[in-house]
């Protein structure tokens, strides 16, 4: 496990529909189908990498594999392995593996951001379990490391955690009581990455949740460039930064 020393600074996002922490109000520049917010904590930009906006990064990640308490964590504070959720929605390990990796590729897909299996979960950057103290649906929790460029600072470590006492599904059925876990957990890896709720809807990253669409939609491409930089795949296929 990280020592704490380097966590300079604790704070999270949220979760769908239950965001008392976030206030965002989007600015006229990021309204409309191109609406994104990056995630600003004490005032700084976040990113992998490092702090210059743009440029890519490489991110490890990892399931607890054994309950774990972060002090300093504004969520996601207990995290416990994923078995007994995926177990109460029925939902199997190995299906559990399939929608997380579908859902960083997502990012991958989008941006100049790498995602890789942490050889060892303890220092894995982004690691992913559920509540010890169920609350909510599904949050994020961020912390970043000492020092700041041009008002960016440089992601430390990123916790997600979903709800084991809620039911979880695999795909969309219309029934937006039961979240998909791939959706829910694009939308907290866009935490983890950086990105914060540009608004109520029209974004993965708006934090209403919807089974309109699965993929990224504009803004949500809008803001991971802006971090990250375009991918390789859809700068090769001509799909370049606006
Ligand atoms: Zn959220």
């Amino acid at each position: 496990m990280r020592t704490s020393a380097i966590h300079h600074a604790v704070k999270i996002v949220c979760l769908f529909l239950l965001c008392p922490l976030v206030s965002v109000v989007p600015t006229a520049a990021n309204s409309g189908d191109g609406e994104f917010q990056l995630l600003k904590l004490d005032g700084y930009k976040v990113k992998w990498g490092d702090t210059e906006l743009g440029t890519g990064a490489v991110v490890s990640y990892a399931f607890a594999h054994a309950p774990q308490h972060f002090n300093d964590a504004r969520n996601c504070r207990e995290l416990v392995p994923m078995d007994d959720l995926a177990q109460r929605s029925g939902i199997s390990q190995a299906a559990l593996r399939k929608e997380t990796a579908a859902a960083f590729r997502v990012w991958e897909d989008a941006a100049n951001i790498t995602f890789v299996p942490a050889e060892n979960p303890d220092q894995a950057d982004i690691l992913i379990g559920a509540q010890g103290r169920p609350v909510g649906r599904a949050f994020a929790n961020v912390v970043y490391k000492t020092g700041s460029s041009n008002g960016v600072k440089v992601i430390d470590q990123a916790l997600v955690c979903l709800n084991p006492e809620q039911p979880w599904k695999v795909g969309f059925d219309g029934n937006t009581d039961v979240y998909d876990i791939r959706y829910t957990l694009i939308h907290e890896i866009g935490h983890a990455i950086g990105l914060d709720h540009p608004g109520p809807s029209g974004q993965v990253m708006s934090f209403k949740y919807t089974e309109r669409y699965q993929d990224l939609q504009a803004g949500d491409l809008r803001g991971v460039e802006l971090l990250y930089g375009v991918s390789i795949r859809r700068l090769a296929a001509g799909d370049g930064p606006q």
